[in-house]
């Protein structure tokens, strides 16, 4: 059984990542979403399991010491983590799995696993970034002039990873984040493996 692929994307916050995530998962539901434990409390409609692992601070740093993340973060003043034994047993079942993390993370994630594929989601302008930040209605607006003001930090590393993606029209932004998926997955060796029946009939005497 050759391991999935693990993918990466990150964005500063009011890029559009998760509503690009989730119109991937709806195209290719078999990428499995990694669902991350954090001290963030949730916001309107967040649940338990579904969208974050809500826990206490204390827990969280408890956590660290046993080893449980694959990688963590402080951002925007929270921490984030993602499980290990989740993420590695789905990849080593075969299937593909995609981490939607902070820049920090990411790094700590290649380190690990250098096969990773890894996409960072820019806004098309400042402006427009402020005004999706505005507009989504669910943060208090110190908590959005911080996540502004973070934003900038987080761009700086776009560079790192293996893809930029302009999420200007969302429907571009789509196409170009499920071509990346769809590209990966046609690389050898695992498409080898995959094709292995069609490859032996076709070169049969
Ligand atoms: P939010 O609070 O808006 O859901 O997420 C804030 C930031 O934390 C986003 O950049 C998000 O990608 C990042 N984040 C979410 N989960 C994780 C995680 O498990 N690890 C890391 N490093 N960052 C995360």
């Amino acid at each position: 059984m050759i391991d999935g692929t693990l993918f990466v994307v990150a964005a500063p916050s009011g890029a559009g990542k998760s509503t690009l995530v989730n119109a991937l998962l709806e195209r290719e539901p078999d990428i499995s979403l990694s669902i991350s434990h954090t001290t963030r409390p949730p916001r309107v409609g967040e649940q338990y399991g579904r969208h974050y692992f809500f826990v206490e601070r204390v827990d969280f740093e408890a956590e660290i010491a046993d080893g449980i993340f694959l990688e963590h973060a402080e951002v925007h003043g929270n921490l984030y983590g993602t499980s290990r034994t989740v993420v590695e047993s789905k990849l080593c079942e075969g299937a593909d799995v995609l981490l939607e993390i902070d820049w920090q993370g990411a790094r700590q994630v290649r380190k690990g696993k250098p096969d990773c594929v890894s996409v960072f989601i820019l806004p098309p302008s400042r402006v427009e970034l402020e005004r999706r930040l505005r507009g989504r209605g669910s943060d208090a607006p110190e908590v959005i002039e911080r996540r502004l003001f973070n934003s900038r930090e987080e761009i700086a590393h776009a560079h790192e990873f293996d893809y930029i993606i302009v999420n200007d029209r969302f429907e571009d932004a789509l196409a170009d984040l499920q071509a990346i998926v769809r590209a990966v997955r046609q690389r050898t060796p695992a498409s080898a493996r995959r094709h292995e029946a069609l490859i032996e009939e076709l070169l049969a005497p």
